[in-house]
């Protein structure tokens, strides 16, 4: 007797479907699992007897095999007990109609089932499968419902599995609760009055996907700001939603009051973290905060302090839009397409810029400061935005100017659809993502305009890295103004944003 239950299994965040074969043989009773299962699954046993028990069905006193199909895939998850509990109680059962039905679950010991993580990548992968039914626990009905042509049978127990498939009683198809709109920010631009300047900078640097380096003394606003910046960005898609959602359901990061992430995250890891952390890894690969930033913000606060390893392993990544981590010969791929947004004093003690504190550091503290904040990885920051304190009683005149975030986003939004025409059939997404070859064909300047550049080339002493990135700032700064040709005006915005280089003082002359 033969029996065969559908589920799936995990790859970092990608799923794939797994047969779950049990077979009943004569013999003194033993249960063994076999396909390249992890000690999870090996472990499922000390969980499935006492369930199947407690839930008032008998345990086979024979001798039973467990294989999963395909056996050269490494199988990982505790959400494998429910599946092979099915197949050990259909044994009983005799054929039943599960052909298009998959099983995903984690057994208490009383037969309850648990909550699992990477349900929805799970059963994506089951639902491309052509499955058109999954049988999963409560608590992960409401991330999945988030997939529409896939029929949800939610439970909270064993034997109410049991009922739905002897047909005792069904199980009713979940139905997704309503879900509340997006763009409902609890936070706004408009709350941050008198950064006109940086705010015009950030917004640059939303509409163009640039990495930006905040910076200022303690109290100029600069996490404040930062964390503004997904309210520019464009809502989410569908299949982001479900891509990000995906995200945090691997790394079990969701809850059943928050099943699904319909915003653009916003991440802000101490910089403390660690390498593992931050790139994400592990014996059992989970994703690190460059990847639960995908398609949102990697705010980098106190950025001289990160690791300097840690910051130069994101560049390729950062680059790239993913993570390749290499496990058991088996390559675990995770998303990593984010906007990075770096906040730094301007010197160790916060108030070299100040104008009624006066700043402690030496000269050399304030290069070693300097040469900490432009390691390598700040080839990835486009634009360097310096902030001051808005003295308080300036603020209140101030109000009635502050941009918001809707007016922002709608300028951004414009920006990004030139950006996403011209770059059809191109490998870029955006401005930021143009390399040697892009800045080449689509920032081209006139005459004029490259004999603009080329002065303050000279007179700033720009490096060409830099001089690239002030064409790329440049082009987002012309789109931002329905431009089709960069303009000198365009180019002087730009070279606004160069400003920590250790050229400032030049700059200002
Ligand atoms: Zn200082």
């Amino acid at each position: 007797m033969l029996t065969k239950i559908k589920t799936a299994t995990l790859t970092g965040v990608e799923g794939s479907p797994v047969v779950v074969e049990t077979d009943l043989h004569r013999g003194m009773p033993s249960f063994t699992v076999v396909g390249l299962a992890d000690a999870t699954i090996r472990e499922s046993c000390s969980r499935i007897k006492p369930a199947v028990l407690n839930s008032g069905y008998p345990f086979p006193q024979e001798r039973v095999t467990v294989n999963l199909v395909p056996a050269g895939k490494p199988k990982e998850g505790s959400h494998f007990d429910l599946p092979i509990a099915i197949g050990i109680l259909s044994l009983k059962w005799g054929s039943l109609p599960l052909m298009d039905t998959a099983f995903l679950g984690e057994l208490s010991l009383d037969g309850k089932l648990n909550r699992i993580k990477g349900a929805l990548p799970l059963a994506m992968s089951l639902r491309k499968a052509g499955i058109k039914n999954i049988v999963l626990p409560q608590g992960n009905a409401e991330e999945v419902s988030i997939l529409e042509d896939i029929n949800i049978l939610a439970a909270t127990d064993l034997s109410g599995i049991a009922d739905h498939i002897t047909g005792k009683k069904r199980l009713p198809f979940y139905k997704g609760k309503k879900r509340t709109d997006e763009m409902d920010w609890d936070m706004d631009f408009s709350q941050v009055i008198g950064q006109e300047a940086a705010k015009r900078a950030v917004l640059v640097g939303a509409a163009g996907n640039h990495g930006l380096l905040l910076m200022g003394g303690p109290g100029c606003g600069k996490t404040m700001i930062a964390k503004r910046i997904p309210t520019i960005m464009a809502p989410l898609s569908y299949e982001e939603k479900i891509e990000i959602t995906g995200i945090y359901s691997v790394a079990d990061l969701l809850a059943e009051d928050r099943p699904v992430i319909a915003r653009r995250p916003f991440r802000s890891p101490h910089h403390t973290i660690s390498y593992v952390g931050m790139l994400g890894g592990g014996k059992r690969p989970r994703p690190g905060e460059l990847s639960l930033a995908h398609r949102g913000v990697l705010f980098l606060d106190e950025f001289g302090e990160f690791d300097t390893k840690t910051i130069d392993a994101m560049r390729q990544p950062v680059e790239e839009g993913c993570i390749r981590i290499t496990r058991n010969n088996e390559e675990v791929v995770f998303p990593s397409s984010v906007m990075v947004v770096a906040a730094a004093n301007p010197c160790k003690c916060g108030y070299l810029w100040d104008e009624k504190k006066i700043c402690s550091c030496g000269p050399r503290q304030l290069e070693a400061y300097r040469r900490k904040l432009t390691g390598p990885f700040s080839d990835r920051i486009d634009m360097h935005i310096r902030m001051s304190p808005i003295p308080k009683e300036a603020l209140e005149r101030m109000r009635q100017d502050a941009l918001s975030s809707a007016d922002m986003r709608k300028q951004a939004g414009k920006a990004m659809e030139i950006q996403k025409e011209r770059y059809q059939g191109f490998r870029y997404r955006d401005n930021g993502s143009l390399d040697e070859w892009g800045i080449e064909r689509f920032c081209r300047l006139d005459e004029a305009c490259r004999t603009f550049l080329s002065i303050a080339y000279d007179k700033l002493g720009l490096t060409m890295r830099a001089h690239n990135r002030i064409l790329k700032v440049a082009r987002t700064i012309a789109d931002l103004a329905s431009s089709e040709l960069i303009e000198q005006q365009h180019i002087a915005e730009a070279l606004r944003y160069r400003i920590s280089d250790g050229d400032e003082n030049r700059l200002t002359v």
